[in-house]
């Protein structure tokens, strides 16, 4: 892993909040309002270039969401999305003004540039558009269905075309000639190039996922639960092969999983969430040796362990995990944390804390 001066990806503050509007009957019947679902409330995480960032919690906690808002398949509701050092999506919207009589883009295309202004010339417009484009080249996601992730009614070679013809590949011949390397460096072979999703095991189109995903050259990957539909022995292959193409194509990624032992696995740092916040951060091997939220405490001693002598002593949570339209005031886990340090974890929102190399939001650690 290389340590530059600049993150890969970086997102400050970002939040990511979902509408919920009941009908009208709804509303009037028995008076609810429109109300938020907050996925991701608040969160800042950097990622650099060549490593592995494992994400880690709940099914329902925002890990997902986090993920897809740092390829934009979500705009985020609020914060700033950095890509190189560079923001392509952040808490300005900037309109590009109808000009040239050329219409005004789609929503899912609107720039987001702090910078930029609504009477920007526009050669910024072209130079955002240009950095706009080569995000969406150089970031991409490996989803977490294998059967709902690709179309049944393309072909291998039309699935892998299209990112080839995205990344400027247009000359059938090349086309061809690219998409047999990629099938051959994912583990599958010549004669799958013209057979149909359905055709192949769950493994097998997770392969075609990825050969999809390499197929624009990205530089980062999110991996979202990847493996989590596969076989365990179908797991370690595909698992393996995330590693070597990282080492061979300088991949950057970030794994969501709620497989800690495979987060261990490919991890140089975790990131834990809870309820749309990152409750800890660290390197892998202290996480997992010395973990300090309770949270992430409880979360490792529920790892089933053979040795009876590296057994942890169990935490059982009580209760679930509160709605994230109705978060708790103060600390999102003091409904659950069974080492509450006072009152204050009612009342106020921790901070993050450094504490030996962890990045932690605990009162514990004031
Ligand atoms: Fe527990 Fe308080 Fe720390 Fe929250 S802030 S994890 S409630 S001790």
């Amino acid at each position: 892993m290389t340590q530059t001066a600049v993150p890969l990806v970086e997102v400050r503050n970002i939040k990511k909040y979902f509408p919920i509007h009941p009908g009208l009957l709804v509303k009037l019947l028995a008076g609810r309002q429109d109300q938020m679902v907050k996925a991701v409330d608040d969160v800042s995480l950097k990622i650099w270039p060549g490593e592995t960032v494992g994400l880690v919690g709940e099914s329902g906690c925002g890990k997902t969401t986090l993920g897809r808002v740092m390829v934009r398949l979500h705009q985020p509701t609020a914060g700033q999305l950095f890509f190189r050092g560079q923001m392509v999506a952040g808490d300005r919207i900037v309109l590009p003004p109808h000009s040239n009589g050329q219409p005004r883009p789609p929503a899912s295309q609107i720039i987001f540039d702090e910078s930029a202004s609504i009477s920007a010339p526009s050669a910024n417009l072209a130079e955002m558009e240009a950095r706009h484009l080569s995000f969406f080249r150089l970031t991409q996601i490996i989803f977490q269905n294998p059967y709902s992730s690709l179309n049944p009614r393309k072909t291998v070679r039309d699935i892998i075309g299209v990112a080839l013809r995205q990344r400027g590949l247009t000359n059938s011949q090349e086309s061809e000639a690219e998409t047999l390397r990629l099938l051959k460096r994912v583990g599958l072979s010549e004669r799958h190039i013209d057979a149909y999703p359905h055709q192949f095991s769950g493994g097998q189109r997770q392969r075609i996922g990825i050969a999809r995903a390499l197929a624009m050259q990205p530089q980062f990957i999110v991996a979202d639960e990847p493996v989590s539909a596969l076989d365990v022995s179908i797991q370690a292959q595909v698992i393996n092969l995330m590693k070597e193409l990282q080492q061979e194509f300088h991949l950057t990624y970030l794994f969501i999983a709620h497989d800690l032992s495979v987060i261990y696995y490919l991890s140089d740092r975790v990131a834990v969430m809870y309820l749309g916040h990152i409750v800890e951060e660290a390197e892998t091997q202290s996480l997992f040796e010395h973990p300090r939220h309770p949270y992430t405490q409880a979360l490792l001693a529920a790892i089933p362990v053979v040795e009876k002598a590296a057994r942890r002593e169990r935490i059982v949570l009580s209760g679930t995990v509160p709605s994230p339209i109705d978060p708790p005031a103060g600390c999102p886990f003091h409904t659950r944390c069974f080492a509450k340090k006072g009152p204050e974890c009612e009342q106020k929102f921790p901070p993050e804390f450094e504490v030996e190399g962890h990045r932690v939001a605990c009162w514990l650690y004031e």
